[in-house]
């Protein structure tokens, strides 16, 4: 067991941390403001990262990527945590499920997105089908040698700025023990093409500038070269890379945690109450202790599944862990350090509140809380059912 950082993970976090207060933290403001990102910006942002050698650092080398392994994406995704997720979205980490692109795909989307010419977004969630996938109503349907695509999907992050999107859609339907299961197929779908229309969704507390759209397909037309991975095998696409995606957001819980413990320890330390500091008040410092502690624990979690990871050995319960405890975490740790700051926490000159307010989705994307809680509870009690 080896907990102290290689010489290159120290070079990365100080690379990525210098890189976040420097390109990054000085547009937040901007950004909560407009509720946007500027495209010129993210262009800058884009060309700096590649430049820094940040973007697509998740991605194998080989492909052109960073090659970073799972610890590495892990320590990088927590640094990035510290900022406005719409800015430290422009330096891309491409979705893992790329890797499945064969043949043609691979000039046509997964390089592309490595190389920052291409976007993509991942659309699974439907208005009917959030935490039940598997229930979901778009449909494909086979006619030769193309599929036909039926359906809305909703709360689509980044498909207003995306190129294409990795799309879930039902395929068929198999009988099981359980009754009838849909198969489920993954697709790789350009914007712009007829029968797929994009429409910005709602306008969400957390996250402000990363908008979320409704995908609607209207007797969309694409072939079968289109597939990502095998026709009916979507599930087995996203499952593989589900746990690092979880991962990830775990990592960048911590990494905003790590930021709200700052700002609530240097105000602790200079606001004065009652004639002293009020960190001297053990209501206050009491407070500092245990963010510190849960900071800790939740990263000690979240580097052990990203080691796991690294060596093949992880989970789903490893990662569902990791997810729970650091996107619950930072719920407590925000509100305690909104708590610390009284009234000020709650007005928008300072980042306090935005912390807090962002905090809310991690419960909620890639897998609330009771679905990570149900991954957890199955494992432990699976052995010892009939
Ligand atoms: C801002 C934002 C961005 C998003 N981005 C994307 C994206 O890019 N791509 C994408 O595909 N999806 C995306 N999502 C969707 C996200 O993953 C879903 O919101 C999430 O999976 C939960 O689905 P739901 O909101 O429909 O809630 P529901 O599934 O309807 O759940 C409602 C409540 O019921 C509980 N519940 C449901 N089933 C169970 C169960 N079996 N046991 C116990 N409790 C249960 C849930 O935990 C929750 O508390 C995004 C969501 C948001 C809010």
């Amino acid at each position: 067991m080896d907990f102290a950082y290689s010489d290159e993970q120290r070079m990365l976090v100080d690379t990525v941390r210098s890189f976040v207060a420097k390109e990054l933290t000085p547009h937040e403001a901007e950004v909560e403001r407009d509720n946007a990102v500027r495209p010129d910006l993210i262009a800058l942002i884009r060309e700096k990262a590649k430049a820094a050698g940040l973007y697509a650092a998740n991605m194998p080398e080989d492909l052109g990527g960073g090659g970073l392994d799972a610890v590495g994406v892990a320590l990088m995704e927590r640094e990035l945590g510290r900022t406005s997720f719409a800015l430290q979205y422009a330096v891309a980490r491409p979705s893992n499920i790329l890797r499945a692109c064969k043949g043609e795909q691979i000039e046509r989307y997964l390089l592309p997105t490595i190389r920052g010419e291409r976007v993509e977004c991942l659309a699974m969630t439907e208005p009917g089908a959030g935490s039940d996938l598997r229930s979901m109503k778009t449909r494909a349907v086979r006619d030769g040698a193309d599929y036909i695509l039926n359906g809305t999907k909703h709360f689509i992050s980044y498909a207003d700025i995306a190129d294409f999107a990795i799309l879930f859609a039902a395929s068929g339907e198999e009988e099981t023990k359980h009754g009838a299961k849909k198969k489920i197929t993954s697709f790789l779908v350009d914007k712009g093409i007829p029968g797929f229309e994009v429409r910005m969704g709602p306008r969400s507390v957390s996250h402000r500038g990363f908008h979320h759209c409704e995908l609607v397909f209207t007797d969309c037309r694409i072939h079968e070269r289109e597939i990502l991975g095998e026709e009916h095998h979507g599930f087995d696409v996203a499952n593989e890379w589900l746990g690092a995606t979880r991962l990830t957001v775990a990592a960048q819980c911590i990494g905003r945690a790590q930021r709200a413990i700052e700002l609530a320890t240097e105000w602790a330390a200079t606001r004065k109450q009652f004639g002293q500091t009020i960190g001297r008040f053990q209501g206050v410092g009491f407070k500092l202790a245990d963010m510190a502690v849960e900071i800790a624990a939740a990263e000690l979690l979240m580097l052990q599944a990203a080691w796991k990871l690294e060596q093949g050995s992880a989970t789903d319960q490893d990662f569902a862990m990791a997810k729970l405890y650091a996107t619950e975490m930072l719920a407590r740790v925000t509100d305690q350090t909104l708590q610390i700051y009284g009234g000020m926490g709650l007005m928008e000159e300072l980042p306090v509140e935005r912390l807090w307010r962002d905090a809310r989705v991690e419960r909620i994307w890639d897998g609330t809380s009771e679905i990570q809680r149900h991954i957890i509870s199955r494992a432990l009690l699976r052995p010892h059912e009939g």
